[in-house]
């Protein structure tokens, strides 16, 4: 059961987080990120989880979930044991899809990839202006899923053709009905701002797919506020997704975090690192002689 609300008062122990996903070989970037949520635990004297983000079966890989625990294992940060892994908790991501299923928030689409950029372009080509994309550069959705009946959307399911469910963006925004914001901490937890957010750049996203009833999105949300974490604190880069989680607490009744998102590593390309990059991976470095005070060094962490 997902809990209706699960307060968070300013004098339980503070829980922290770092949910890497087992589908590469952990870096330099994902090591920062571990030093951050360490170093926050420490100061506040918090607790500090480990959750395998496992729920994608095509590209998660239980050695890479092996060789990840090595990897911090290395660097020398202990995780309360044992660590969630998301594809144990199905169920419990599909009772929070159906929720907002139940309010009438969701809806199926049918269409390919292929077939949702053919049909931004043409959009775009009818408008004269591009089509909007979402701040990770992905078009946002442009078929025709939201309009589709229950009997309609019910055959398409039955026909056994691949379906995502989507969140009915404008919606559940409606259904809000109040401006969004999120809390934006320092490295010590400290010196909170407000930052205002804004979930319709993404459109109508993914809450789930026919084979799994579950997104990143969905399952992140729900995991926070069943693990009682009070801190997220991640990259710069799910800094904007962080709209999207602050709608779904909002709508699925569950409290929000606090947040903290922490530069990026970048590479000698100064872009984000990638996993499939050996250069900069721990267990390379490892390899090559690096010791764990080596790689915080290498990420700007060192003591
Ligand atoms: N599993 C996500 C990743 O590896 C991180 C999720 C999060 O910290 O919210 O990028």
């Amino acid at each position: 059961m997902v809990p209706a609300h699960l307060p968070i008062s300013q004098t339980d122990p503070a829980v922290l987080r770092f949910a890497p996903s087992p589908n590469g070989a952990l870096h330099l970037g994902h090591a920062l990120s571990v030093f951050e949520n360490a170093a926050m635990a420490e100061r506040l004297g918090g607790r500090l989880l480990l959750r395998i983000e496992d729920i994608d079966p095509t590209r998660c890989r239980p050695e890479f979930e092996a060789a990840l625990l090595d990897d911090l294992a290395w660097l020398g940060i202990a995780f309360e044991t044992p660590a969630r892994r998301q594809s144990e908790h199905l169920a419990t991501y599909r009772q929070a899809l159906d929720r907002l299923d139940a309010m009438g928030l969701v809806f199926a689409s049918f269409e390919s990839r292929g077939e949702l950029k053919a049909l931004a372009a043409a959009r775009a080509a009818e408008t004269g202006r591009d089509w909007p994309t979402d701040p990770d550069g992905a078009p946002l959705y442009a078929g025709r899923g939201a309009g589709l009946s229950p009997a309609e959307r019910a055959g398409q399911v039955a026909s056994g053709r691949p379906f995502a469910l989507r969140l009915r963006m404008t919606e559940a925004l409606r259904r809000l009905g109040r401006p969004l914001a999120w809390t934006e901490v320092d490295a010590a937890g400290a010196d909170p701002r407000l930052v205002a957010a804004d979930p319709s750049r993404w459109g109508d996203v993914v809450l789930g797919r026919k084979e799994t009833p579950t997104s990143y999105h969905l399952s992140v949300v729900v995991d926070d506020a069943l693990q009682g974490v009070s801190h997220v604190v991640r990259g710069q880069d799910l800094f904007e997704a962080t709209a999207v989680h602050r709608l779904l607490q909002e709508l699925l009744g569950l409290p929000q975090p606090l947040y903290r998102h922490h530069r990026l590593v970048l590479g000698a390309d100064g872009r984000k690192l990638s996993k499939s990059e050996a250069a900069t991976g721990l267990a390379s470095l490892r390899e090559a002689g690096a010791t764990a005070d080596d790689i915080r060094r290498l990420v700007g962490f060192g003591r």
